[in-house]
């Protein structure tokens, strides 16, 4: 990764001959803004793009058009941290949250305290998250919705409960309940969700004690973090031909060999590097699907509100008055093939998209 991104900063002519492409692609008529770093241009975005939705890119690497957000409280649910502005997405993440807080309530799970979702227009953020760019991710707290209601200020400050062990990478069993594993299997049921992203403890709990049909654990991956909350993801939707989907997970449970590497020292170890710059910091336009300009530079709705969703089938950005909303190209795979992949720092890998941890090398 560091390697990688090597040349892209001395500006080598590996650079050079990527901004040749990128000439060529017409996309040397913006040269400043392709410069800037697009979390700052992504971040500073309040409302959607009010076009028609569509994702573009990959999830760690694109952005979004026509987000809707879901409603700061609902019968089943709270959004919690307001102030982020992340709780956008692609209408139909927006749906499965939705329908999720009202299964989740059937199985006994009070209602969900919903986490990030995306910026109104996706795009790398100004803080956490690698993914979550391209409006199909959502963080869902480990913690139940409390009877409650929260006030803005509690949900600001209010603390998640740490499920796992910091020290042995295992569940807290005094924490852990069957509404944890009906809450886990009912997002897992849903045919658009194609992974769900818990703490390797976490997984390692679902893997020691689900019986039953345990076809779902496939979508339930392993990966660092998401001890608080688990991260849902869907797949890219219908009207998103510039929608770069993820490698599918493997057939089996995933309780195997790639889980016990998770409790072996290696995944833990600490990053010799620490201060090394993110992608996220990185990123400028030019990194992004080309379609992002046009999802950045189009009108947004009249007010959030005009942008929300209140469940049916009407998707509220494109009602929303766009009399100048331009037009996205049909395909995103100029944007997608912009760089060679020699300089191209920002191509998923393990470490900031898809969890496939490798094998231990051997002997060691
Ligand atoms: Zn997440």
């Amino acid at each position: 990764m560091k390697t990688a991104m090597l040349p892209f900063l001395g500006k080598t002519p590996l650079l050079a001959a990527a901004l040749g492409l990128l000439a060529l692609a017409g996309l040397a008529t913006q040269p400043a803004s392709a410069e800037e770093r697009a979390k700052d241009l992504f971040g500073a975005k309040k409302l959607p793009a009010a076009t028609a939705a569509q994702s573009i890119g990959f999830y760690s690497k694109g952005c979004f058009a026509g987000g809707v957000a879901i409603p700061m409280d609902g019968p089943t649910w709270e959004v919690m941290r307001p102030s982020r502005n992340r709780r956008w997405g692609h209408p139909a993440m927006i749906a499965v949250i939705e329908q999720l807080s009202r299964d989740a309530a059937v199985d006994g799970w009070p209602g969900l305290l919903i986490g990030d979702i995306s910026q109104p227009r996706g795009g790398p953020m100004m803080t956490g998250h690698a993914s979550h760019q391209i409006g199909l991710d959502a963080d869902i707290w480990l913690t139940p919705m409390p009877s409650r209601p929260l006030s803005m200020a509690q949900r600001e400050s209010m603390s998640a409960t740490l499920m796992v062990d910091e020290k042995t990478h295992l569940v807290k069993d005094a924490l852990w309940t069957p509404a944890h594993t009906r809450l886990l299997k009912r997002a897992a049921s849903y045919s658009q969700v194609e992974r769900i992203l818990v703490n390797p403890g976490i997984k390692k709990k679902l893997c020691d004690t689900v019986k039953g049909d345990r076809s779902w654990l496939r979508k339930v991956r392993p990966f660092w973090g998401h001890d608080y909350h688990f991260h849902m993801r869907i797949g890219c939707q219908p009207g998103s031909p510039g929608c770069k989907a993820q490698e599918a997970t493997p057939d089996d449970d995933g309780c195997g060999k790639p889980l016990a590497w998770w409790f072996t020292q290696e995944p833990w170890r600490p990053n010799k590097n620490p201060d090394a710059p993110k992608a996220r910091d990185l990123m400028t336009m030019a990194n992004l699907p080309s379609e992002c300009r046009a999802v950045l530079d189009a009108p947004g709705p009249a007010s959030a509100e005009a942008a929300t969703y209140h469940g049916g089938s009407v998707p509220v950005a494109v009602a929303a008055p766009e009399p100048e909303a331009p037009s996205l190209p049909a395909t995103a795979a100029s944007g997608m093939t912009g760089l060679p992949s020699a300089v191209n720092a920002f191509t998923a890998t393990p470490e900031i998209g898809v969890p496939l941890p490798r094998p231990r090398p051997p002997g060691n």
